[in-house]
């Protein structure tokens, strides 16, 4: 199952992602994003894609 988290380092806090997938991103005390489940779906895989900085990382593993 695969898992997604947000690289803060590379976040440049464009809102992209929230805006695309509320349930799985929100902003932080920091104002960067966060991912709030780490369940991998479409729209999720759609907001990696859309992210300016390739900070969106989604992580395969085999179970
Ligand atoms: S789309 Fe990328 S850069 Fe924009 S807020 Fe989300 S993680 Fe940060």
């Amino acid at each position: 199952m695969a898992k997604v988290h947000v690289d803060k380092d590379l976040c440049i806090a464009c809102g992209s992602c929230v805006a695309m997938c509320p349930e799985h991103f929100e902003f932080d005390d920091d104002n960067l994003a966060k991912a709030i489940n780490e369940n991998v779906d479409d729209d999720v895989r759609d907001a990696a894609s859309a992210c300016p900085t390739e900070a969106i990382k989604i992580e395969e593993s085999e179970n």
